[in-house]
């Protein structure tokens, strides 16, 4: 469905839902996967951190 509400100034542009940032549509999809990757890397989850007092 093609939405009437798209701004003309910016007809494609897609939120990335993980940094929540304008991208191109045709860039979002490859941004999101570079992101996710940056996510798992950020996250601090690491078993061998977790050392017991
Ligand atoms: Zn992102």
């Amino acid at each position: 469905m093609i939405s009437l509400i798209t701004p003309p100034r910016t007809p494609f542009f897609k939120i990335c839902y993980i940094c929540v940032r304008e991208f191109g549509s045709q860039t979002v999809p490859i941004h999101e996967l570079q992101c996710v990757e940056c996510l798992k890397r950020q996250k601090p989850r690491r078993p061998e951190s977790v050392t017991t007092k």
